[in-house]
């Protein structure tokens, strides 16, 4: 219980104005002053589980695709045509558009590492996750080597934490994969992916054909993984990837898929991303949110990239899901961007909820009814977020 008073006079310092006493059982745990505000919900910061924070200058830069391949060989294009200073501005962008959506925790896939060392502080509780590709090798630059490798010895404050990414399966190979996974458990660091995105990437596993399975033969990819399994099975059944993977999109599984889910003890499963957004914006196969969520997979949001969704909202995130799925009740909403994610950030008990141990991580939004519609009123916010508190820092 707290009890506030308007003085409140201790004997262990100073009077104290507008104060407060908290008591658990028979003891007092604290006293302070009261911070009130107001007509609003305080609620846990937002988690966002997946996003690049590199392209957030591309809000609308590309037209809504036909083809997803036709779409990655465009963002390669607008890559190439921007420098460092595009990139370090793109990212303090997407922070600030974060902030402004209450966002507290974002996972961010790196791609410039060597960007790291010429940013600031976070603003925000921060994993960078070093995105890996070896399809085709990056020309490395004594820059990049030296970027990469002061890449996770880069920690501007305590709100940084570090991960790794091999981007996908059509990118990585299982090797790749494999030495993340040593890497990982060596120095105590998540791993995600992206997975079974696009219908193009699964004719190129499945059936060894498409547009994407003729472009990555084009870069030379060797190509002797296609033909047979699922990009999820190819994953999975090699032991790339397990249950502690945070594995984004997941749009084309087949009941051989969910099988191989459906073995696993319950809740014992991988983390599965989804982004709403940039689902709709591709226009992928639906997603499956109900069989997923029936075999107890830990399900959390993300937004991607603005260069493929129109904000960095999570709360649009929550409407747009809520939309499809309306089975799924705005509390479990909310749980897939807060203590969802951090489950699978491995931050049970610190982040994503208000309790005894957990970091001081809160933002506020107004409290336009009652207790019994307040879910409902979170995933209905649709403003900037006006109170925020980081690690314990009032942010805005
Ligand atoms: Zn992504």
């Amino acid at each position: 219980m707290i009890i506030r008073a308007r003085q409140v006079v201790t004997m262990d310092g100073p009077p104290i104005e507008n104060g407060a006493v908290a008591i658990e059982g028979n003891r007092i745990v604290a006293v302070g002053p009261v911070l009130d505000l107001g007509e609003q919900v305080l609620l846990p910061g937002l988690i966002n589980a997946h996003c690049h924070l590199d392209y957030s200058m591309m809000r609308h830069a590309i037209a809504r695709p036909k083809q997803f391949t036709a779409w990655v060989q465009r963002i390669n294009a607008l890559k190439r045509s921007l420098d460092s200073a595009d990139y370090l501005a793109a990212i303090r962008r997407g922070f600030a558009d974060l902030q402004k959506w209450g966002t507290t925790s974002v996972c961010n896939i790196e791609a410039f590492p060597e960007l790291m060392t010429r940013l600031g502080p976070s603003p925000v509780r921060t994993w960078w996750f070093y995105e890996m590709i070896d399809i085709r090798h990056r020309i490395t630059t004594d820059d990049v080597v030296a970027g990469a490798l002061s890449f996770f010895q880069h920690r501007a404050n305590s709100l940084d934490s570090f991960g790794l990414s091999p981007h996908a399966p059509y990118t990585a190979s299982l090797n790749l994969y494999q030495l993340a996974n040593a890497c990982a458990s060596s120095f105590t660091m998540p791993l995600t992916t992206h997975v079974a995105e696009s219908t193009e990437e699964f004719d190129m596993f499945r059936h060894a054909g498409g547009v994407l399975y003729d472009f990555m033969t084009s870069l030379q990819r060797p190509m002797r993984d296609c033909g047979a399994t699922t990009p999820f099975g190819h994953l999975w059944s090699t032991g790339a990837i397990d249950s502690q993977w945070l594995l984004v999109h997941m749009n084309t599984l087949l009941e051989e898929d969910f099988q191989l889910l459906a073995e696993l003890p319950r809740g014992a499963g991988p983390h599965v991303v989804h982004c709403p957004g940039s689902h709709r914006y591709f226009s992928h196969p639906p997603f499956p949110a109900r069989r997923l969520h029936e075999l107890g997979v830990n399900l959390c949001l993300g937004t991607d990239s603005l260069a493929s969704t129109d904000s960095l909202s999570l709360f649009e995130e929550m409407r747009m899901l809520g939309a499809v799925e309306p089975w799924l009740r705005p509390e479990e909403l909310l749980r897939m961007v807060t203590v969802n994610p951090a489950r699978a950030l491995r931050r049970r008990g610190q982040l994503g909820k208000i309790a005894p141990g957990a970091l001081a991580d809160l933002i506020a939004v107004p409290a336009p009814g009652s207790l019994g519609g307040v879910y409902e009123d979170i995933v209905n916010h649709d403003d900037p977020v006006s109170w925020m508190m980081i690690d314990g820092q009032i942010c805005a």
